[in-house]
């Protein structure tokens, strides 16, 4: 309903204006402060990304609209307040520091809140509400798109605090897929932002896996000419902590010299499978499937076969007992037809 979404809007957009002045003048705010300082946030990035601090306590901002029960409804509608058992709301984000996430069209969508230390949970994000579908948002991308109307790399990270710290160090084209894996639809995204695509997640197991779903996600998508790449962070560093380490130069330096996707698809295979070439091609054979582009899927099948030894694709084929493809069914299956007797979907 567009009078309810219009609504949530105005109201997100209030509630981001209320925590940005809680975060210039409420009483706590020395241990707001203080935090920034202790994460090196500076007063630029912090007014760029619209960052704000909820302060603690049940009512701070439903106390703003103490008189007005409907825009409360709503508030409860867009995920910014709880209702208890009992009828009783209050404000679902409190002693938090509260990152605004954005449309591509710049209008608040929901929020994320980290805890000021070490608190549990470490991030608290908007649920999913009429106007916020997560696994279809990239957080950043709204400011990404203020600095460069045409991008021509983005980078691809898992939380806010790596988006803004790197956007701090002049690194101003990194997005994060909220707090999920990243979806097809992100993905989809991202391709159609720039020309590059650099995944950096985590230099810990759970940013190990979250590299190779994001491999196995884009494969469908992918067209010729695009480049993915995955950089892969020293262990225990995620980007917010490598770039204030090391800086901008190194940082990019990192970037430039990313693993390209399939690079990244064929050495984890070979690592996995070493010596066992028969299991390794199936493997390998069994991604590329996925790929929908037909140039592309057989440009990858060329460079297994000639990573496993061999002349050529067709060697591939007839090793693994593969019928090869005529000219024929080739052209026909490439104007997404199908053709008979074709064991791949691939040529
Ligand atoms: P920080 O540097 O502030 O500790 P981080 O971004 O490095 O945070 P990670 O633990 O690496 O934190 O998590 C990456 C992202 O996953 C976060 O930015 C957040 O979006 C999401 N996330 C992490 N913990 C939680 C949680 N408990 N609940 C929901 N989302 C979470
Ligand atoms: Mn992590
Ligand atoms: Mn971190
Ligand atoms: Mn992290």
């Amino acid at each position: 309903d567009e009078g309810l979404a219009r609504d949530l809007y105005q109201l997100m957009e209030e509630a981001a204006r209320h925590y940005q002045t809680q975060l210039r003048q409420h009483a706590d705010k020395q241990k707001v402060d203080e935090y920034l300082a202790l994460r090196g946030l500076s007063k630029e990035v912090v007014e760029d990304f619209g960052i704000g601090f909820a302060p603690d306590g049940w009512d701070g901002l439903l106390g703003r609209y103490r008189t007005n029960p409907d825009a409360q409804d709503k508030l409860l509608t867009g995920g910014m307040l709880i209702e208890n058992d009992g009828g009783k709301r209050y404000d679902r984000f409190r002693d938090r520091l509260m990152f605004p996430i954005r449309d591509r069209r710049g209008r608040v969508i929901g929020f994320g809140g980290r805890v000021l230390g070490d608190g549990t949970p470490k991030y608290l994000n908007s649920p999913e509400t009429p106007i916020f579908h997560k696994g279809q948002e990239l957080y950043g991308l709204y400011e990404l798109k203020q600095k460069h109307r045409d991008p021509e790399r983005v980078m691809i990270v898992e939380g806010y605090m790596d988006v803004v710290a790197l956007a701090q160090f002049g690194i101003d084209y990194a997005v994060a897929s909220l707090g999920t894996s990243t979806t097809a639809e992100q993905f989809q995204l991202l391709l159609r932002s720039a020309k590059e695509v650099i995944c950096c997640y985590d230099g810990d197991k759970a940013g190990y896996e979250a590299a190779w779903r994001a491999m196995e996600t884009a494969l469908p998508l992918l067209k010729p000419g695009d480049k993915v790449t995955f950089l892969f962070l020293p262990q225990g560093e995620d980007p917010d902590s490598q770039v204030r380490k090391e800086g901008k130069e190194a940082f990019e330096m990192r970037i430039d010299n990313a693993l390209p996707l399939a690079d990244y698809l064929f050495d984890t295979l070979s690592q996995k499978y070493g010596t066992d070439k028969g299991n390794l091609a199936k493997q390998a054979i069994a991604l590329i499937e996925k790929i929908k582009d037909t140039v592309l899927a057989n440009l990858l099948l060329e460079n297994l076969a000639h990573k496993l030894g061999m002349n050529s694709s067709e060697d591939l084929r007839k090793k693994l007992g593969l019928t090869s493809m005529s000219t024929g069914a080739k052209a026909m299956a490439k104007k997404g037809l199908k053709g008979r007797g074709t064991p791949l979907r691939l040529a």
